[in-house]
């Protein structure tokens, strides 16, 4: 990954003698140093498209894991901004890691627990644009980010348990905007022949608030 350049983010057409970054979201999840806490390149691709980054846009990304969707919404375009929170200290320093490999070195990366950490400088200045939880979603994280999101912002919540998955359902209720459930399967070798390997049921809610 250390010599993978970005076109947009170094602002070149063309840049160097290494492979090229691709220009869509969804990137290799082979780019990103992980420990299988990551949002995997399908899912990553819808979860970008959902949350949707304009030209210097700031995205707060809570339970940033590797950071590869915080990384992935600062390689859309060169003036965009992320703030990225995360309560494990190893993986908060991987995502920095990423982010310096894979050319942008100015995401901002938050040690801390959801909802406490929002109280965080990086957080409480400037609102975003755009929200994803990606981890530590909970009730008191949704009341506390309703409140203080602006009106116009984009938020987006994937949920792999039935407890966030009910949460999720009872806010689309009162606050609207869109629950998707995404069901992948990928074609794995079965025996001699293949057979079709379920990941984990993800709901996504997204709405803007
Ligand atoms: N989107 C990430 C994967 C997220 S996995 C990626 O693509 O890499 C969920 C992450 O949320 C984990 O790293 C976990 O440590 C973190 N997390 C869980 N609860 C949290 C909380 N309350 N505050 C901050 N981070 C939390």
């Amino acid at each position: 990954p250390g010599d993978i350049a970005h076109p947009v983010a170094v602002g070149l057409e063309v840049a160097g003698d290494g492979p090229a970054l691709p220009l869509t979201p969804g990137l290799p999840d082979a780019l990103f140093e992980h420990d299988g806490q990551i949002t995997k390149q399908a899912v990553r691709a819808i979860t970008l498209a959902a949350l949707a980054p304009s030209a210097g846009e700031r995205l707060w990304d809570i339970g940033t894991g590797s950071g590869s969707v915080a990384i992935e919404w600062l390689l859309a375009h060169p003036d965009n901004r992320a703030v990225a929170v995360e309560r494990d200290a190893g993986r908060a320093a991987r995502a920095r890691r990423n982010a310096g490999n894979l050319g942008v070195d100015w995401l901002e990366v938050v040690e801390g627990s959801a909802p406490d950490v929002l109280h965080d400088p990086a957080l409480s200045g400037q609102p975003p644009d755009a929200v994803f939880i990606g981890g530590g979603l909970s009730q008191p994280l949704l009341e506390a980010l309703w409140q203080r999101l602006p009106a116009g912002a984009r938020l987006v919540a994937n949920a792999v348990t039935l407890e966030s998955e009910a949460l999720l359902a009872q806010w689309q209720q009162q606050a609207g905007g869109e629950l998707l459930r995404l069901e992948l399967a990928a074609a794995v070798p079965l025996g001699s022949r293949r057979g079709w390997k379920a990941s984990y049921p993800i709901v996504q809610w997204r709405v803007t608030r």
